[in-house]
C-alpha cells in the first residue's frame, strides 16, 4: 500500500448525473472537486438508448451523448475526472476529520469532503438471452424506456412495487402488457395491487417465469415457463421490462455509513448528509423511488451546496480556535 500523497477538498465517488451535476456545482464553488468515475463511467444512462425526459433536450438525446456533456460542463470549471474505482475508505467521525479513500486498492488519498453518488444497478434474470438483447427490447427501466413501444405488446417481470408501478405506467402507453409473477402473490403494497387489477389492459400471469426472451437483434417474443404445471407457452411481445430490485452500490461503506435493510445510505431531512460529518449521498445509492436521471442531478446539486456550507463551518471554526 502506498502514502496518502494527495489532499482532495471534495472528492466525488461516481460519475452518473448526481456525481456530474456534484462537481459542476463543486467546481463552480471552487472546491477543487476530483471525481473517480467508478468501473461504469456516466453510470447507468450509458446503458440506455434515448432519454426523452432529461428537461433541455427537445429531441431526446443518446444516453451516453448526455453523460458526455455532463462530463465536460464538470470539467469546464476545473473538477478533475479519473478513471478508478474507489476500493475501500476509513472515515472520519469528528467534525473537520479527514477521510480516507483507497482508489484500484493501491493508492490512498485524503479528502475533507466526500459525496457519494455510486448509484445502484438494476437487477437482471441473468439468462444469455435476456443479456444478448438488453438495449435491443430488454430494458430495466420502464419510465426511460416504455415510449418507444407506444401501441405495441409488452410483458414485465417482477411483482414488487417497482414492477406494479411500471406495469401501470405501461398499460398507459402500450396496447397490452403481461405482467410475470414467480409466485402466487404480489409483494406490492395492497394499493398498489389495486391499480394493478384495476388496469384494463394488463394481465398478471402467476407463478410465471421466463424461459427465453426470443428474437436475435431485438425483441420479439418470450418463452414463459409456469413454474407449477412445468407447462411453456410462448407469447408475441416487442419490449420485456425487468423489475426485479435494485442493489445499491454501498458495499465499501458497510459498518461505517447508516444503511436502511435493502443496503440504501440514509440522509438526513431533506439533506444529503449521512451520519458523518463531511460525507455526503447523492443520487440513487439514496433515492430507491424515484431513481431518475433528473433527480439525481437534483440531490448531486444539494450534495454539493451541502459539502461547501459543511467547509465554511469548519473553516470559520478554525479560524475561531485560532483566535
Ligand atoms: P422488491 O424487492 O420489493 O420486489 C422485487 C420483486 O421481483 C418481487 O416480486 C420478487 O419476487 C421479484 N423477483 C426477484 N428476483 C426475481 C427473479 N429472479 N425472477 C422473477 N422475479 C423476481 O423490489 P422493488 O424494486 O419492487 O421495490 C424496492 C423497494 O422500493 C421496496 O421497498 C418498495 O416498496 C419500494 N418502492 C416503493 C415505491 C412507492 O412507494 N411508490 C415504488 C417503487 C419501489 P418474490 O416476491 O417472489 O421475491
Amino acid at each position: 500500500m502506498s502514502e496518502t500523497r494527495e489532499r482532495i477538498k471534495c472528492l466525488i465517488i461516481g460519475s452518473g448525473p448526481a456525481g456530474y451535476t456534484a462537481a459542476i456545482y463543486a467546481a463552480r464553488a471552487d472546491l477543487h472537486p476530483v471525481m473517480y468515475t467508478g468501473m461504469e463511467p456516466g453510470g447507468q444512462l450509458t446503458t440506455t438508448t434515448e432519454v426523452d425526459n432529461f428537461p433541455g433536450y427537445p429531441e431526446g438525446i443518446d444516453g451516453p451523448a448526455l453523460m458526455i456533456d455532463l462530463q465536460k460542463q464538470a470539467e469546464r470549471f476545473g473538477t478533475q475526472v479519473r478513471m478508478g474505482m474507489v476500493t475501500e475508505v476509513q472515515l472520519n467521525k469528528e467534525q473537520g476529520g479527514i477521510h480516507k479513500v483507497c482508489v484500484d486498492n493501491s493508492t490512498w488519498v485524503e479528502a475533507e469532503t466526500i459525496i457519494i453518488s455510486t448509484g445502484a444497478t438494476a437487477k437482471y434474470l441473468g439468462l444469455p438471452s435476456e443479456q444478448r438483447l438488453r438495449g435491443g427490447g430488454v430494458s430495466a427501466c420502464a419510465v426511460c424506456d416504455g415510449f418507444f413501444y407506444k401501441g405495441q405488446d409488452v410483458a414485465i417481470v417482477g411483482g414488487g412495487d417497482t414492477a406494479a408501478e411500471e406495469a401501470t405506467y405501461l398499460a398507459n402507453i402500450c396496447n397490452k402488457v403481461t405482467m410475470l409473477v414467480r409466485k402466487d402473490e404480489l409483494r406490492a403494497s395492497k394499493a398498489m395491487q389495486h391499480r394493478v387489477f384495476n388496469t384494463k389492459n394488463l394481465e398478471v400471469r402467476f407463478n410465471s417465469e421466463v424461459d427465453e426472451v426470443l428474437g436475435e437483434q431485438v425483441v420479439e417474443g418470450l418463452r414463459i415457463l409456469n413454474n407449477q404445471t412445468g407447462e411453456k407457452e410462448e407469447i408475441n411481445i416487442t419490449g420485456l421490462f425487468i423489475a426485479i430490485g435494485h442493489k445499491p452500490n454501498t458495499e465499501i461503506f458497510k459498518g461505517q455509513l447508516d444503511m436502511d435493510n435493502t443496503g440504501y445510505l440514509i440522509t438526513q431531512g431533506k439533506s444529503t448528509k449521512t451520519n458523518l460529518p463531511g460525507v455526503f449521498a447523492s443520487g440513487d445509492v439514496q433515492d430507491k423511488e424515484y431513481r431518475q436521471a433528473i433527480t439525481a442531478a437534483g440531490t448531486g446539486c444539494m450534495a454539493a451546496l451541502d459539502a461547501e456550507r459543511y467547509l465554511a463551518t469548519v473553516e470559520s471554526n478554525e479560524e475561531v480556535t485560532a483566535k
